[in-house]
């Protein structure tokens, strides 16, 4: 299959074999050549996360004029298909697509992938890009493997896919700035709420492993969350935040995506918590409100501009040895004198790892959700 886009990355040629993918993409009939010239090619993914990463691979080849490829899987039923997808500049912004079918490997029919199989409300993760489905904590296996799921062995039915973008295939590309996530109950119509999320040090290889945003986005499910979409930037080098890259990857989301300006709340863990302090202490006009954890405040306690002082809870592990808190305590009383709306929550017996407990609180999430402000953010 090749097609061609412009630099708006909007469909300019393609090849029969297009409208078969991007039913198959979409879940949505495109019936005719002529349907699809001049739309986006954004209209027919399901995914956002695989959005996230063909946008960089776009943006790259753009860029360097370089081709980039990378290898995907496109199974069917009874079919493991291992393909390949090419992207090469054509100047102008106009990129080639194509893709290729290097392997199948025939199998006995997985029910499981039949678009008409029968589905309970269930959810569960299956990756875009590889086709392999999260067993739960990240663990990816091949789709032969979940038909030995208890409830799919009891009911006969198979759970709904949740279509998202494992580590390994994200981290194939290596420079990629950030994902946006949309949790399963997002209107796509209505406007959401944002969170940002920036991970710990050397978390970003470990994005869904951490119980943090990007895993809360598919089981948000166990704890009662309303629909937010999700933009986790991800840092590659070691050493501080650099705080722009987060505010052009929020640019960039906004522009995209339907969110309530109003309520875009940021939340990161230990060098993503220092970042969240300095983020709202420079761009305090943006954020409706702020959970930093394991982080302490006094390095940015700097007034913000024009005296807006987005609320804050702050949370701490009570053994932290990385964070101590004596410090972070003195920190939020400072705080409190220069009146900011600050409360904070320490966990007993913790250590540096509070995330787990801060993010399966539901009392956090009700008074983040809760946060509006009066006037939608003004950073374009
Ligand atoms: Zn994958």
């Amino acid at each position: 299959m090749r097609y061609l886009i412009d630099s708006k990355d909007r469909l300019v040629s393609l090849n029969e074999e297009w409208v078969a993918f991007a039913t198959t993409n979409s879940g949505q009939g495109v019936a005719a050549e002529s349907d699809v010239i001049g739309r986006r090619i954004w209209d027919f993914f399901s995914s956002e996360e695989l959005k996230s990463v063909y946008r960089w691979i776009f943006q790259k080849v753009r860029k360097t004029e370089q081709p980039f490829s990378l290898p995907f899987r496109c199974d069917s039923p009874s079919m493991r298909r291992m393909m390949s997808l090419e992207v090469e500049h054509q100047g102008n912004g106009y990129l080639a697509i194509t893709t290729r079918l290097d392997q199948s490997i025939s199998r006995s029919p997985l029910s499981l992938l039949d678009v008409n199989a029968s589905r309970t409300a269930e959810s569960i993760d299956i990756c875009s890009m590889c086709r392999r489905v999260n067993l739960g904590h990240n663990h990816w296996v091949e789709a032969e493997d979940i038909i030995h799921l208890p409830e799919i062995s009891r009911t006969g039915r198979f759970p709904s896919f949740n279509e998202r973008v494992c580590h390994d295939c994200s981290s194939q590309v290596e420079d990629l700035p950030y994902m946006v996530s949309l949790s399963g109950n997002v209107d796509k119509g209505e406007e959401s709420p944002l969170i940002v999320f920036l991970h710990g040090e050397t978390q970003g290889d470990n994005l869904f492993r951490l119980q943090a945003p990007p895993r809360l986005v598919s089981s948000h499910k166990l704890l009662d969350l309303p629909p937010f979409i999700l933009l986790s930037v991800l840092k590659h080098k070691p050493g501080p935040w650099d705080i722009e890259k987060v505010m052009t990857a929020l640019r960039e989301t906004l522009d995209l995506y339907a969110i309530d300006r109003r309520r875009i709340y940021i939340t990161g863990i230990s060098s993503g918590g220092m970042a969240v302090w300095k983020l709202i202490t420079q761009y305090p006009d943006v954020f409706a409100a702020a959970v930093p954890v394991a982080a302490n405040a006094n390095v940015y306690m700097s007034s913000p501009a024009a005296g807006i002082k987005p609320p804050v809870w702050a949370t701490l592990g009570g053994a932290d040895p990385v964070v101590r808190e004596k410090t972070f305590l003195n920190g939020m009383k400072l705080l409190k004198l220069n009146r900011w709306d600050v409360k904070w929550t320490i966990f007993d017996g913790q250590n540096h790892d509070c995330w787990t407990a801060t993010y399966l609180n539901q009392d956090i999430w009700e008074w983040l959700f809760a946060q509006k402000k009066a006037n939608p953010a003004s950073l374009i």
